[in-house]
């Protein structure tokens, strides 16, 4: 009984062991295949840009992502397979503007023997909004202005269908749908954010991940951090952001999914202390979208949800 039982044990592991391995040779192969196939070997930095990727290319190339969910671009640091994946890459898409702080020098300085693509290249430097802290850069969460984000999804294309001109009418006629998409959804979530007071249309978070989508949505925008999360609040930040909460009686803070919680957490306490409640809201989602495969996981889905989030709390 019991030689029985630890031989179906044994029987178990060897089989998950092989499962495993399987997996990985299957994996394997089918990379193989792709590069036999010469589709088109395209990496790209966050995946707000790998989700336009998909949408105009689909499985006509093949896509490696180098930050997933809940990854702070302005922090990345690549790691040793992300250098291989670029090393083997035809074509590299990166947000720019600073986003990627680590990484821009090395985008820039690899464009002589690949091409790097910065995708925000061809937004007009006068529809830019300047960091606060640095003036010398331009403020790069883009994608919160749909009307700015269109840019980069026509360079995106311009670029596939230029290296893989295959299927560049696949290519042109995706984008094509994709943008549309977009400017539908920019419409509904417009008219969503004008059903909150003017008044109360403040929103607060940790960084200032928000200024253009204030602009496009005719909000006030607050933040803690400066541009990037490389920047700590200071004892100060938290004591003026509070103050303003309670002149302007804000119902609600909210938190990031890519920065930690702690400096919200402390205006909160701030507010506390003055004997007021001030509520954190759920989690928008800033400098990345949620896991794949869910509806956060999209573009189109992640404005959706925060939009529909801030209107929940401040309405
Ligand atoms: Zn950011």
């Amino acid at each position: 009984m019991f030689k029985n039982m630890y031989f179906k044990r044994l029987v178990l592991s060897c089989a998950a062991v092989i499962f495993f391995l399987l997996t990985i040779f299957y994996k394997y192969v089918l990379v193989q295949q792709e590069i036999k196939e010469n589709k088109l070997q395209v990496v790209c930095t966050t995946n707000i840009i790998a989700d336009a990727i998909k949408n105009i290319a689909g499985d006509y190339i093949h896509l490696d992502m180098l930050m997933g969910p809940g990854v702070d671009p302005h922090l990345y640091k690549p790691i040793e397979q992300d250098v291989t994946k670029i090393a083997q890459a035809d074509v590299i898409f990166y947000n720019g503007l600073h986003l990627e702080a680590r990484m821009s020098d090395l985008f820039k300085n690899m464009q002589t023997i690949k091409t790097t693509v910065a995708v925000t290249q061809d937004i007009p430097v006068a529809k830019l909004i300047r960091s606060q802290e640095h003036e010398e850069y331009f403020d790069p969460h883009v994608w919160f202005d749909p009307k700015l984000w269109a840019y980069a999804v026509t360079t995106i294309s311009q670029i596939l269908q230029k290296h893989d001109p295959k299927h560049k009418n696949t290519y042109q006629k995706n984008s094509s749908i994709y943008l549309e998409k977009i400017a539908n959804m920019y419409q509904v979530t417009r008219k969503k954010i004008a059903t909150i007071p003017k008044h109360k249309r403040v929103l607060i978070s940790a960084h200032d991940a928000f200024e253009y989508f204030a602009r496009a949505y005719n909000c006030q925008v607050m933040s803690l951090q400066g541009i990037s999360t490389a920047s700590e609040a200071g004892t100060k930040d938290i004591q003026k952001l509070a103050n303003f909460i309670i002149s302007h009686k804000i119902p609600a803070i909210f938190l990031e999914t890519s920065i930690p919680p702690r400096n919200i957490q402390a205006v909160q306490q701030n507010v506390a202390s003055h004997g007021l409640t001030l509520k954190i809201g759920n989690e928008l989602y800033s400098d990345a979208l949620g896991t794949y495969g869910t509806k956060q996981g999209t573009y189109i889905g992640m404005l959706t949800y925060n939009v529909a989030t801030i209107v929940q709390e401040l309405r």
